[in-house]
């Protein structure tokens, strides 16, 4: 697979262009949103091409309103519609939404088990999800406690047998997660051409009215978007990327 010295923040970094279809992927997100922002053009990038693409969000997003006249149950219910919405155009097949409330996702034993179950039952090759170790600027306290969760999900948790073994009932079984992909790292190791799917990534962001009120391809607003993506795929021979840390956590098939 050809990897190429691309210009990342400044810095002369190698990026592998990846190529792979995997059977079943999955986007574990902190918030409504996340999921669309964070990998939206490779996810439908790959339903389109045969992946099943499971979505596990995390918050309710029960925060998310600058309307000191909304509640947090209007929003909430606003918020779950949009990402129904959102999901169904990037071509989601399995949505799981969990009822955190936005801002209190902590990094412990009850939130791990649920992602260690939704990847035993799931079963993806590949995840995507917050990099929790980035150093450049803020990273949201949910963002921060899903990434970690994650990883720590992926390994040894969901792999491991006697680890939650009351999961392992009506035939659910320890699971090998192949790759995890951490969006906006500080330094990201691989690239996903999304030329043929950033409309619906934008699309589907869209959706999410009460986050990005007014975005649109038609009205233009995308623009700052696709600035972003084409400078990811600066020096590659594609117009649009998606840039991500990739860690392996099984050999991979070739
Ligand atoms: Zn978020």
């Amino acid at each position: 697979m050809p990897v190429d010295l691309v210009h990342w923040k400044g810095q002369a970094v190698a990026l592998e262009h990846f190529t792979e279809i995997p059977e079943r992927a999955m986007v574990v997100c902190a918030h409504p949103d996340d999921a669309e922002i964070g990998a939206g053009g490779t996810t439908a990038h790959w339903s389109r091409n045969g992946c099943e693409i499971s979505y596990v969000v995390c918050t309710t997003g029960s925060s998310g309103s600058n309307d000191e006249s909304m509640t947090s149950d209007r929003i909430v219910d606003i918020r779950r519609k949009e990402q129904e919405d959102a999901a169904a155009v990037i071509g989601v097949s399995n949505l799981v939404m969990l009822p955190y409330p936005d801002g209190m996702l902590e990094a412990n034993r009850e939130f791990l088990g649920d992602i260690v179950k939704a990847i035993r039952t799931h079963q993806p090759d590949v995840i995507f999800t917050h990099d929790p170790f980035r150093f450049d600027g803020f990273n949201h306290r949910d963002h921060r406690n899903t990434g970690i969760t994650v990883q720590d999900a992926v390994y040894p948790y969901a792999r491991d047998h006697l680890h939650f073994p009351e999961q392992l009932i009506n035939g659910l079984e320890p699971y090998i997660v192949g790759d995890v992909f951490f969006w906006h790292a500080d330094e990201p190791n691989v690239v996903v051409d999304i030329t043929d799917t950033i409309d619906i990534r934008i699309d589907a962001l869209s959706k999410h009215s009460s986050q990005v009120p007014g975005l649109s391809r038609q009205s233009g607003s995308d623009r700052g978007i696709r600035d972003r993506s084409r400078s990811v795929a600066e020096g590659f021979p594609f117009e649009y990327g998606e840039a991500f840390r990739r860690i392996s956590a099984r050999p991979r098939r070739r």
